[in-house]
């Protein structure tokens, strides 16, 4: 017991030490409308060909052709040409886009570099920033979760930080920001030398999405990158992650990445996904449908509903940890956010379930004491 104690002290980081684990909550057998996933499975028709396809894969090699073959797939459903006539700009994959959360700050990690970001916001900027050693600046964002343009500006000038994070949609507000603030802040970044991370995790439920102003122009946006991930739109247990940006910035961020950090299996689950885009899109509209419908409902039930375009919606109401307590009682999870940011007091965080799932939400907080 001392002597492990004793190593622990003598060899692992003091700030690693003092850390919590990232806690995947306890779900089994519950409702899960706490992690912005599809809950909608696939057809038993499409499950046997992925399976087939999996089987097939040479898991006794290490990943090559298929996963050259995910980033063609890739390059192609996001129109970007082939490789050589859009030299400009190039794709790095990644085990999920928190890996190249990660990638980007080990890339950055020069003395004193810092990274930049709108709070609240996604947890993985702050976490990858200090576990690299590099500053964190997080900046509030307005009450109604706007972004505040001159704080940003304020922070982009006096931190010059290397990396700037803007998730479009946000997690956890849901909002999309406005193209013209986001523009204000590319333009300062090109001249404190930022990266700006365009985070698009949410992107098959938006309206917008930076891809088109960006296709074909990143010999003029080289400080700008480009982030997706298959996660939300139903793969988020084959972690297939990536970014799109200046083929020059690539190639750096690239030398970081683990060589094979793309399973055979991961990337096939991605290129069946690519394949069968139509079935996920459907269901993608099918997630946005039922948002609406959830937001009247929740509103309707009395909570403060915030604008969604994103597969979750952020609500409050005065009784949200109550509200919180009961759901879990009755087998359903969210996620709750107040003491989180003094900005979410009282919030809760509801992932748009499959509408047999939502209605049971409905139901509890119908019911709910706290409701009245
Ligand atoms: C969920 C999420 C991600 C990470 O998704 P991966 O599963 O790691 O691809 C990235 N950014 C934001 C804003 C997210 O909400």
């Amino acid at each position: 017991m001392k002597q492990i104690q004793q190593l622990l002290e003598q060899r692992v980081r003091a700030d690693v030490r003092a850390m919590q684990a990232y806690r995947v909550a306890d779900a089994q057998g519950m409702v899960k409308l706490d992690a912005m996933e599809n809950p909608f499975t696939l057809p038993a028709y499409l499950q046997q060909e992925l399976g087939e396809r999996l089987g097939r894969q040479a898991i006794n090699r290490y990943p090559a052709e298929n996963v050259q073959a995910l980033r063609q797939a890739l390059r192609e459903d996001l129109q970007l040409g082939d490789g050589d006539s859009d030299a400009a700009c190039a794709l790095v994959l990644g085990n999920g886009s928190d890996e190249l959360i990660h990638l980007l700050c080990m890339a950055c990690a020069i003395q004193n570099a810092a990274v930049l970001a709108p709070m609240p916001g996604f947890v993985m900027y702050q976490l990858s920033a200090q576990l690299n050693h590099l500053r964190f600046a997080g900046v509030d964002l307005q009450a109604d979760f706007s972004l505040d343009v001159p704080a940003m500006q304020q922070a982009l000038q006096t931190q010059r930080p290397a990396l700037l994070y803007l998730a479009y949609p946000n997690n956890p507000t849901a909002n999309l920001w406005a193209v013209s603030d986001i523009e204000a802040l590319i333009e300062q970044a090109r001249a404190t030398d930022t990266i700006v991370v365009l985070d698009e995790a949410y992107q098959p439920f938006a309206d917008d999405s930076w891809l088109d102003r960006l296709r074909g122009r990143f010999a003029d946006y080289p400080h700008v990158v480009l982030m997706r991930t298959l996660s939300k739109l139903g793969l988020a247990g084959a972690r297939v992650g990536y970014m799109l940006g200046h083929a020059a910035l690539m190639a750096e961020l690239d030398k970081v990445r683990p060589p094979y950090n793309i399973s055979v299996l991961n990337a096939e689950c991605a290129r069946f996904a690519l394949q069968y885009a139509d079935v996920y899109a459907a269901q993608a509209a099918a997630i946005r449908a039922e948002r609406e419908v959830l937001r009247q409902q929740l509103a309707a039930a009395g909570l403060e509903v915030f604008p969604s375009q994103a597969n979750m919606l952020l609500v409050r109401h005065e009784q949200s940890q109550q509200m919180f307590d009961e759901l879990k009682q009755h087998g359903i999870l969210v996620k709750n956010l107040h003491g989180k940011h003094r900005l979410l007091e009282n919030c809760l965080r509801i992932t748009v379930g499959a509408p047999d799932e939502n209605q049971r939400l409905l139901q509890v907080l119908r019911q709910s004491e706290a409701g009245g």
